[in-house]
């Protein structure tokens, strides 16, 4: 299928090549980028090799300093404008999105504008970095501490959400003034190749920001883990290459953010709001297709309510459009690539061969692309692979339970610890859910919970350090103390 009009145009002006040193380069190679609604070719973008990683490092590490001196007034201001001209640029970007990673256009648009608030929150948070200064305890000298920035840092993301995994790393490390190397996803470098050249319209000094997009992830980040320049890696993916990358960088003692895999249950008690909990149900379960670390992975529910919440569920499921995310009145987009969808199809048959009744989707459409229907299953025995795999599609399975310590156990029962979503009306019941419930989040009559003033990230095997919030800045900065005597 060709490409024409607006979305050529839009293409054409995107940016393809390596960003180091604040110009664009070309690589010896190149890869194609894919529609996953069609499988079409989009365009080849450069394939960084080990040797331009190691540029973007070196650029990296030349600009450190200065930037480091910069007013944090100036990196706030750089971050505002970066934010402005996001919003400004939300039609071309999400569309941009749409194209390479498949979800609708209004999420996609969503998403640029979760995307530019972690602009603007990190441009009010790069002036209020604080020490302290003190007397000790005997009153002999002066206790103070400064913050400042980590250094060169080396950001990994992922694909499902090209725009705001990044910018919720690069926004805290430009306030924090660090210097970056950006490795994005290869199923969808684009849009983080534009969002380089907003941050380039914004005034971000060379070598700051460096993007290196590869289908050699391990080969061209492995060398940089390994160079005592680099003094810190934030990740966000799987829960195997995390570890991985941790493992790594231990040899190199570099600081490290790692946002993870995640299970999350959505927890049901017998005197929820069942209306009110199936609407935040599908909001759970079907943002970015079900392709997103905190999407709902077990429907748990209090077995008096099972039947009513799983059939309002499967009626508003069922309703969803499945449709390219550039086709108007589209709500469900494909899967990101054949493996994706081949995962979620066995992990359906695996639960249907153990028992669970399918009562919306199921069934893989005909045609190009990877669309898999919402779907939804019920009597899925704990047993089933679903249990304890993450979906990552738009199925949801429901399980019941008897009491709510049985609830609050199954739903604990799980290496992974991100999200957890609670439905109740009493406040105490609730507030017991919110202590006992081992996540780093908890969603409490609430489905939907991502926000840049809040501290995102897990606990267990979903990850180590916060992103967002007061917190997120931290983990670009390192503290210093001086003990300062008469
Ligand atoms: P992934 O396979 O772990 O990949 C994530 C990133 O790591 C990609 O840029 C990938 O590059 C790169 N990568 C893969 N192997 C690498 C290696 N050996 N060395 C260096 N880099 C490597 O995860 P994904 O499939 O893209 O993303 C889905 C996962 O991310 C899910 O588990 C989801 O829960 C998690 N996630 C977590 C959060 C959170 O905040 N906790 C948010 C979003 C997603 P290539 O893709 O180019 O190979």
């Amino acid at each position: 299928m060709d490409i024409h009009g607006g979305e050529r145009r839009l293409l054409d002006a995107t940016p393809k090549g390596l960003y180091i040193a604040g110009r664009w380069r070309e690589a010896a190679a190149s890869f194609p980028v894919e529609d996953p609604a069609t499988g079409r070719t989009l365009c080849e973008v450069a394939d960084a090799a080990p040797e331009d990683g190691r540029a973007a490092l070196d650029a990296a590490c030349a600009a450190a300093e200065s930037w480091a001196a910069t007013a944090p007034r100036e990196r706030g201001e750089i971050l505002r404008r970066a934010y402005q001209l996001m919003v400004d640029r939300t039609a071309d970007l999400g569309r941009l999105m749409t194209l390479e990673m498949g979800k609708s256009i209004t999420e996609s648009e969503g998403e640029i504008s979760y995307a530019a608030e972690f602009f603007r929150w990190f441009a009010e948070e790069a002036v209020r970095v604080a020490g302290r200064y003190g007397r000790e305890p005997a009153g002999g000298y002066r206790i103070l501490t400064t913050r400042g920035p980590v250094g060169s840092c080396l950001l990994i993301t992922p694909w499902n959400f090209p725009a705001a995994m990044g910018t919720r790393k690069i926004a805290p490390a430009i306030a924090a003034g660090c210097t970056m190397i950006m490795k994005p996803a290869a199923l969808t470098p684009l849009t983080m190749l534009a969002v380089a050249q907003l941050l380039e319209d914004a005034g971000l000094p060379p070598g700051v920001l460096n993007v290196v997009p590869t289908t050699s992830a391990a080969a061209v980040t492995g060398p940089l883990l390994d160079d005592p320049r680099l003094r810190k890696l934030s990740f966000t993916g799987s829960t195997e290459v995390g570890r991985d990358l941790l493992r790594r960088a231990a040899g190199n003692l570099l600081r490290t953010s790692m946002e993870l895999g995640g299970n999350a249950p959505f927890v049901v008690f017998e005197d929820a709001d069942v209306d009110h909990a199936v609407e935040q149900a599908v909001i759970a379960k079907m943002r970015n297709i079900g392709q997103s670390c905190v999407a709902a992975n077990r429907f748990l529910v209090a077995r008096p309510l099972v039947d009513t919440f799983a059939h309002g569920l499967a009626d508003r499921m069922g309703r969803l459009r499945l449709g390219p995310g550039t086709a108007p009145g589209s709500d469900v987009g494909p899967l990101v690539e054949e493996k994706a969808r081949t995962k979620v199809t066995a992990l359906v048959e695996d639960a249907v061969a153990r028992g669970a009744k399918i009562l919306t989707g199921g069934a893989v459409p005909s045609g190009p692309g990877w669309f898999y229907p919402p779907t939804v299953l019920v009597g899925v025995p704990t047993q089933a692979d679903m249990f304890r795999t993450e979906i990552f599609g738009p199925v949801a399975p429901i399980y019941g339970f008897d009491t709510e310590a049985e609830g609050i156990a199954l739903a604990n029962d799980t290496e992974f610890g991100l999200v957890s979503y609670a439905f109740t009306r009493d406040l105490s019941r609730g507030l017991r859910a919110v202590d006992r419930l081992q996540t780093g989040m908890v969603g409490l009559n609430r489905g939907l919970l991502s926000n840049p003033a809040a501290p995102f990230g897990g606990i267990k095997h979903s990850g180590i350090g916060r992103e967002g919030g007061a917190e997120g800045i931290e983990e670009y900065l390192t503290l210093k103390y001086a003990a300062v005597g008469d």
